[in-house]
């Protein structure tokens, strides 16, 4: 069943196209990948998923609906990790969780009780009293990570999940992705570690300055051009990755 579908999805900054007319379908329950290098559109095409940015052209439907149309309901069913870190630097670990769920109307009286789950579920509840700025890099991400998660969602949004983090803390990462996929929870990614996309992602859309070239399975990729995801990208766009 499609929970995303996107046609001749576009966004202007100005007269640069950071999105060019792309079409995709993400289904239920799959771990779907945006891959490519910096600049090619990734994040755009995520602020427009999770309604941050409205499309100059094109559409989404999102559970059925129309993004522009029914922001609110789609917020409150979706999930995002945002690349750049948004916690609050003057609060706590649990008082940033627990003003994150007032944006889902969750009460206080739950949303102490649930925050406290994800804090030890990100395996931070030593932490729990103690003030954002005193966390590390890769505590700050798996905190971002629990907090995608206040409000149970049918569809995740990650962007750059694991960017900057020590091999041990990117595999915690992808376990955790792991177990909400077994769950049933949609997720949709960007990345541009190879080995990540294979590791995770049923299908990749793999994006080159603002269009979409291909989608696929990784392995279905690797085995019509040879080569992994790497060698895939550089011959369907004769540029690398970490260009
Ligand atoms: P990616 O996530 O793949 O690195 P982005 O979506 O961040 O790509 O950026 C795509 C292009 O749009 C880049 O050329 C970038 O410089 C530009 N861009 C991104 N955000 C903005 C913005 N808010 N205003 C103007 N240009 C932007």
């Amino acid at each position: 069943m499609e929970i995303i579908a996107a046609r001749k999805l576009t966004k202007n900054y100005n007269s640069l196209k950071a999105v060019d007319e792309i079409d995709f379908i993400i289904n239920k329950g799959e771990c779907f990948g945006f891959l490519g290098p910096n600049g090619a559109g990734k994040t755009t095409v995520m602020r427009m998923l999770y309604c941050f940015f409205v499309p100059t052209s094109g559409k989404i439907n999102i559970f059925g609906l129309d993004v522009t149309e029914h922001q609110s309901v789609i917020k409150s069913r979706i999930g995002v990790m945002p690349q750049d870190d948004n916690l609050d630097l003057e609060l706590t670990v649990l008082e940033n969780l627990i003003a994150y769920a007032r944006y889902f109307d969750i009460p206080k009286s739950q949303s102490t009780k649930i925050a406290a789950e994800l804090i030890e579920y990100a395996g931070l509840s030593e932490k729990t009293h103690v003030n954002i700025k005193k966390l590390s890099g890769g505590m700050k991400r798996s905190l971002l990570l629990a907090r995608a998660l206040i409000n149970n969602p049918e569809l995740l949004i990650l962007d750059e999940p694991t960017t900057g983090l020590d091999p041990h803390t990117r595999h915690n990462v992808w376990e955790k992705l792991d177990a909400l996929k077994v769950k049933g929870t949609t997720l949709i990614l960007t990345t541009h570690y190879m080995e990540e996309a294979e590791r995770l992602c049923d299908r990749v859309a793999i994006m080159d300055s603002g269009k979409v070239i291909t989608i696929d399975s990784p392995a279905h990729l690797m085995d019509i051009h040879g080569g992994n995801l790497e060698e895939v990208y550089l011959k369907l766009t004769g540029r690398r990755l970490a260009e």
